[in-house]
């Protein structure tokens, strides 16, 4: 059986990489918050066709507006953890870690009155001693581990292995990996995010038949603030943070639209 499966890293505009050196996270409480009319957008689209996703929302943003999470579950979305405070693994000691995600998953759980299962690491920056983390703290599946060693900031998996769009790491432990095309000798990522803005859209559609052939299962994320094309325009960031950041902006809506009606998505909960 295909399974597309569907997910949202809520986070603002603010809290992204890209713009890190310019928002750290003590600065954070004085920025325009735009994600309420952007997660509306969402839910509207995913509403008119009745799809459910997975929402890996952040801590901070629960904090925040609690109200917001209560919508997208009453709109019948899985809410999954994005962490607390959006700092990469990649600088967050394991005991820091496991605080982080058990602040989340409290959060989460209070606010909802179900349990929170799955994980997803800010800039997917997954990596092994993370995973023990959150098989300690009560998690089932993590969906962070983005195959592409030609990225920066991504994480990677060793000891366990995920060679599998899903893939069960332990007894009740699940990966479920975000996807990437294989084209000749290449891997090119393909979930979504930046690189749905990137390629032209027809061929990202195609794009997705084919890794559908070959796994039959597609993993696909998006952020609020890739709908928001008026969102402040921040200066002295890099040209190409700029670019991974701003590209296409105006595009995200129809071609979401889009996307939910050429295939029917389901929360990543339903591929465990
Ligand atoms: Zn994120």
């Amino acid at each position: 059986m295909n399974r597309y499966l569907l997910s949202v890293d809520v986070e603002d505009w603010f809290q992204v990489e890209n713009l890190r050196s310019i928002y750290p996270i003590n600065s954070w409480n004085n920025q325009e918050l735009r994600i309420r009319r952007n997660i509306g957008l969402i839910l509207e689209i995913l509403g008119s066709r009745n799809t459910k996703g997975t929402f890996f929302i952040l801590g901070w943003i629960a904090k925040k507006m609690p109200g917001l999470v209560k919508e997208i579950q009453a709109a019948g979305h899985e809410i999954a953890s994005h962490g607390t405070n959006h700092e990469s693994l990649k600088i967050l000691n394991k005991r820091a870690f496991e605080e982080d995600i058990a602040e989340s998953k409290t959060l989460l759980e209070d606010l909802t009155g179900n349990e929170v299962i799955g994980y997803r690491a800010p800039n997917f920056s997954i990596t092994d001693w993370a995973i023990d983390a959150l098989i300690e703290k009560g998690f089932r599946y993590d969906s962070s581990f983005f195959d592409f060693a030609k990225h920066d900031r991504y994480g990677s998996l060793k000891q366990y292995k995920a060679e599998n769009a899903v893939s069960r790491l332990t007894e009740n432990f699940h990966e479920i990996r975000i996807s990437y095309l294989q084209f000749m000798n290449s891997r090119l990522p393909w979930g979504g995010g930046g690189y749905f803005r990137l390629y032209p859209y027809q061929l990202f559609k195609l794009g997705i038949r084919k890794i559908i052939k070959s796994e039959s299962i597609y993993c696909f994320y998006i952020h609020p603030w890739e709908f928001d094309q008026s969102q402040p325009k921040v200066n002295g960031i890099s040209r190409f943070n700029r670019f991974r950041h701003y590209n296409n902006l105006d595009k995200t809506k129809d071609r979401f639209r889009n996307l939910i009606s050429s295939f029917d998505f389901e929360p990543l909960k339903s591929a465990l």
